[in-house]
């Protein structure tokens, strides 16, 4: 679905992503890993269409989509979920659910909010409260859930449990497992590689803006060099 080649991204003079490749197959949930500073929002971003790559391809369902706008991308489906959130906190839950569907012309917007609603029932409970009165979880189960209205193909999650309590850590990570089981394909960028291991079905490891290791989520467990330096001693 999502084929990344040789990517190289710039700020500046500095060079953040020196040749990342990846690959993220339909309806599979893949996680990229690595240090704070390794390049893993740099990749996002480069996907999303917020940054340009020096060289390096991005293809997206067999289309070069290199270089193509954050918007233009979201109407092909690809979504992404920005680190930080960024819902508008002046603005109720369910006005959020709406601005997620904003460029959408179908009819069926009213029914899919619904079903957001009914599957995240604490969006439902606060529909009326504005969006920078939720607490940081569910702030962020708002952002995921806009992203989701706007019914992509692709959903990019960019450190989705940043900042949160452990228990609240656990809801969001529940909530990917139902948008995997849903059939919606996610690249997930974590920390906590422990869980991002466990409802992944693969993984990429990032160092100083290279892939250093990939394979499936499962060997990823196992494999001592993860463990020692992302899992702790067990
Ligand atoms: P984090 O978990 O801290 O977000 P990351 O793996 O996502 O880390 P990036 O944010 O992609 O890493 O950063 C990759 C490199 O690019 C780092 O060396 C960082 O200092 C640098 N960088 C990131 N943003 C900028 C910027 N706006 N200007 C200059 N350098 C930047």
């Amino acid at each position: 679905m999502l084929k990344v080649t040789g990517i190289e991204t710039f700020y500046g003079k500095i060079q953040a992503l020196k040749g990342v490749s990846l690959e993220v197959e339909q309806g599979k949930v893949v996680t990229l890993l690595g240090a704070n500073g390794a390049g893993k929002t740099t990749t996002m971003k480069t996907i999303a269409g917020l940054l340009k790559p020096k060289t390096g391809t991005v293809e997206f369902l067999g289309e070069n989509i290199t270089g193509m706008r954050p918007d233009q991308l979201l109407r092909k489906g690809i979504a992404l979920v920005p680190e930080g959130r960024a819902i508008l906190s002046t603005m109720t839950v369910l006005e959020n659910l709406e601005m997620g569907a904003y460029h959408r012309n179908d009819h069926d917007i009213k029914k899919d909010i619904e079903q957001v609603m009914e599957q995240f029932p604490i969006l439902k409970e606060r529909s009326e409260q504005l969006g920078g009165t939720l607490s940081g979880g569910q702030q962020q189960m708002l952002a995921i859930a806009r992203a989701l209205l706007s019914k992509p193909k692709l959903l990019l999650l960019d450190e989705p449990s940043m900042g949160l309590a452990p228990l609240i850590v656990a809801d969001v990570f529940r909530m990917i497992r139902e948008i995997k089981s849903s059939g919606t394909t996610v690249l997930l960028v974590e920390q906590n590689a422990k869980q991002a291991l466990k409802v992944a079905d693969y993984g990429y490891v990032m160092e100083t803006g290279k892939i250093i290791i990939n394979g499936e989520a499962k060997d990823l467990l196992e494999d001592p060099r993860i463990v020692e330096a992302y899992l702790g001693k067990k």
